[in-house]
């Protein structure tokens, strides 16, 4: 099953590695892996980089050549799109929520080194003004591709079917009880989910919630399950979804979207220390935070075999230094 009927261009390094973390998991006394999806190699790497390599392939099947998407100052998504972009010789178009800050830090600094052209929308950091720039740049004669918030379609979720199946070739011989991940816009979530079944996969799969949103259409869960039966279609199987198989932990939302509390700071903390591994602040420091108190409060138990998708997010460290506990860290007076 290679889905080769959908275009798909390369962009990262395949398989990322499955790694265990011994450390961390003596610290923690649970057998606990990563995948090592930081480790796609697109411009410092990340889970957008599979869903590009699908939705990209589309636009240059369809003959675009320019390529607008949105998100946040800090997106990650936004980043790895304007390295992509680059590389394949496309205009690319990033709408960021908020307002240009003083100085370009963490992605913010690296869209820029890429030759994007950046657009501030205020109060809409989820592309809502994505029409109207694409009006306006076919107007100019381009050929403009949407690639839509988080790279979240069908396509990008296309590409976390895959995913599994990779980790299903590497993992032979090992039987994680549990996959815990970030889930924020859905396309990672909706392809675990319909590659675990696709690949009879026995772990449960943790989405940890990151971004509590209300202002859409439809409840984020109900969005998830939505986008795994689309996918499902897309390529060409009958499998659904009942709303009792998506897991979606709400508890770890903490003071909101990109706020760095103590729970996030002591995940960051202790993956660095233990492992030299680097999370980042706003997806998978929240994601390990909710995985160390899981096993804390015996939701998972002792000795599981449980599996962390990291899925990147680092770059954004370097525009957090105000809410990144250094405490944490050994500086000693001298
Ligand atoms: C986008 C992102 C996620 C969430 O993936 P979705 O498919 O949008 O749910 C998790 N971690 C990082 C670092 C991301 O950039």
């Amino acid at each position: 099953m290679d889905y080769q009927q959908f275009p798909k261009v390369d962009l990262g390094f395949f398989p990322t590695p499955l790694v265990k973390l011994p450390r961390l998991s003596q610290a923690l006394g649970c057998e606990i892996w990563m995948k090592r999806d930081d480790m796609t190699g697109l411009a410092f790497g990340g889970n957008k980089t599979r869903k590009l390599e699908y939705i990209l392939g589309d636009a240059l099947a369809k003959g675009c050549d320019t390529i607008i998407t949105a998100g946040a100052a800090q997106s990650n998504h936004c980043r790895q799109t304007a390295a992509a972009a680059a590389q394949l010789n496309l205009e690319c178009h990033l709408i960021l929520g908020g307002e240009q800050p003083d100085k370009a830090q963490g992605n913010l600094l690296l869209d820029n080194l890429f030759g994007c052209h950046i657009h501030w929308a205020g109060e809409n950091r989820k592309g809502e003004d994505i029409p109207a720039l694409y009006q306006s740049l076919q107007a100019e004669g381009k050929r403009p591709y949407i690639v839509p918030y988080g790279g979240s379609n069908e396509l990008g979720a296309l590409a976390f079917v895959n995913a599994v199946k990779e980790l299903a070739e590497q993992s032979r011989g090992l039987a994680f009880s549990r996959l815990i991940f970030a889930s924020s816009s859905g396309g990672t979530h909706a392809g675990l989910m319909l590659g675990k079944r696709l690949f009879n996969q026995a772990f449960e799969l943790i989405g940890i919630n990151i971004d509590k949103d209300e202002s859409a259409d439809l409840p984020f869960d109900a969005q998830i399950l939505e986008l795994a039966r689309k996918t499902a279609v897309m390529a060409g199987s009958t499998e659904t979804f009942s709303p009792r198989e998506l897991i979606l932990n709400p508890n770890y939302l903490g003071e909101g979207y990109g706020i760095v509390g103590s729970r996030e700071n002591e995940a960051i903390a202790l993956t660095a220390q233990l492992e030299g591994i680097l999370l980042d602040p706003v997806y998978t420091g929240r994601a390990m935070a909710g995985l160390i108190d899981m096993i804390r409060t015996g939701a998972i138990s002792r000795g599981e075999q449980v599996l962390f998708w990291h899925t990147g997010g680092a770059p954004s460290l370097f525009a957090y230094t105000e809410q990144l506990d250094l405490t944490q860290g050994k500086n000693q007076p001298i």
